[in-house]
């Protein structure tokens, strides 16, 4: 048995986590789910949204899979989804965005896979803000270097990449094409003009690439990257990025498979990783058996894959793949019309998803 940290979360987090908990058990992988809490709900019985053992139970397995949770605002807590990345180091984010037919969309046959470093670039909270004594300092420090002058008005965010953390996030990608028989890495920059940066990404990819002469490599420049998305998303395999354009990119691929309702995901680091659907707990829907639990159930999948349990894995897809393809028992999001009065519940696209895994496997 395979011991697995589940992370019910909060708002449609408990919901959606039991429909994808009962999926993967009917895949029969021989998973043992240690359930732990996370979010505002344990926040009020505990008063961290985040509990040590939790954290201790990531730790001790390796592997979790977490339903959303809701960033508390105004309480001074971070937010528990950065804490947990940073806490474990997950420095790649995985998002493939696959169409599946029956959801709406402008594109078909798209089949990319995301792959974003996690820690570094314009996201590694490094910032001082207008005005401050150190911002002062640092503007000076600056001005007294370089040609180009900054006013003394500005905030300043500091955008650090550095060669170890693109080649482990770009060694990530290109294993990942391997063990998925994907043929091409893209890995997308802004190197004409942020050279010491970007540009160094841009050198850092060429030289891990020549380790893996079986995977083509290319490069794009990121505008560039996104009006080919929009107009040639079939010529695209695995794309790598730093933070930033990952995550701004990450949702126009999600946006060219018909959104959020299908989008998974997963963090994954040296010593661990954690699934996750790409969408947030959506508290306006809690606990009213409403959301489509797709989107985890495939993270599940992604995890399935992850552990090597592949042949459970393609059962799950399979799965979810001839519901909604069906698109009868699916819930509001996925039919044509949002109130359409056949649309069903959370636990009823489960059980859907759990006759057909039946059937697939012969039961
Ligand atoms: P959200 O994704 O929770 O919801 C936005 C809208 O998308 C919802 O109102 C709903 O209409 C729709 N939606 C989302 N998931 C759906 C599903 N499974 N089925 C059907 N419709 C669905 O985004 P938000 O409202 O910006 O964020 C709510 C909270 O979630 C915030 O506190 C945010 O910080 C948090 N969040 C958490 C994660 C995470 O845990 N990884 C990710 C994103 C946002």
């Amino acid at each position: 048995m395979t011991k697995v940290t589940l992370i019910k979360g909060d708002g449609i987090g408990p919901e959606i986590a039991e429909a994808t908990r009962r999926c993967i058990d009917a895949t029969g992988a021989k998973i043992e789910w240690d359930i732990q809490e996370a979010g505002v709900d344990v926040m009020e019985k505990e008063g961290t949204p985040l509990p040590e053992a939790t954290l201790q139970s990531l730790r001790k397995n390796g592997i979790g899979l977490k339903a959303p949770i809701t960033t508390p605002v105004g309480t001074g807590f971070r937010s528990v989804n950065v804490h947990l990345r940073q806490a474990l180091d997950l420095y790649a984010c995985l998002r493939p965005c696959k169409s599946y037919k029956g959801v709406r969309s402008r594109y078909e046959n798209i089949d990319l896979v995301v792959v974003r470093e996690n820690t570094e670039d314009l996201y590694a909270g490094i910032e001082f803000e207008k005005g401050q004594k150190d911002t002062l300092e640092l503007i000076d420090w600056i001005n007294a270097r370089s040609s180009r002058k900054i006013g003394p008005n500005a905030g300043i965010s500091i955008k650090p990449i550095s060669v170890e953390g693109t080649q482990r996030i770009v060694r990530f990608a290109f294993d990942y094409a391997r063990k998925n028989g994907r043929k091409k890495v893209t890995s997308v920059h802004k190197a004409n003009i942020m050279k010491f940066s970007d540009g160094l990404w841009l050198e850092v990819s060429r030289q891990v690439a020549k380790e893996y002469p079986d995977i083509e490599f290319e490069d794009r420049i990121v505008d560039n990257m996104c009006m080919q998305l929009v107009q040639k998303p079939e010529l695209y395999d695995v794309i790598v990025m730093p933070n930033l354009y990952g995550d701004i990119l990450s949702d126009l691929c999600a946006g060219l498979v018909g959104g959020l309702g299908v989008a998974p995901g997963a963090n994954i680091g040296q010593k661990g990783a954690i699934f996750e659907a790409t969408h947030g707990s959506a508290p306006k829907y809690k606990g009213q058996n409403k959301v489509n639990p797709a989107a985890l159930i495939l993270s599940g999948m992604l995890m399935l894959r992850h552990l090597g349990m592949n042949e459970q894995a393609n059962r799950l897809e399979k799965a979810v793949e001839a519901v909604i393809a069906e698109g009868r028992d699916v819930t509001y999001d996925m039919k044509p019309e949002r109130n359409d009065p056949t649309a069903v519940g959370t636990r009823e696209m489960a059980d859907a998803i759990i006759k057909k895994i039946g059937k697939n496997s012969g039961k």
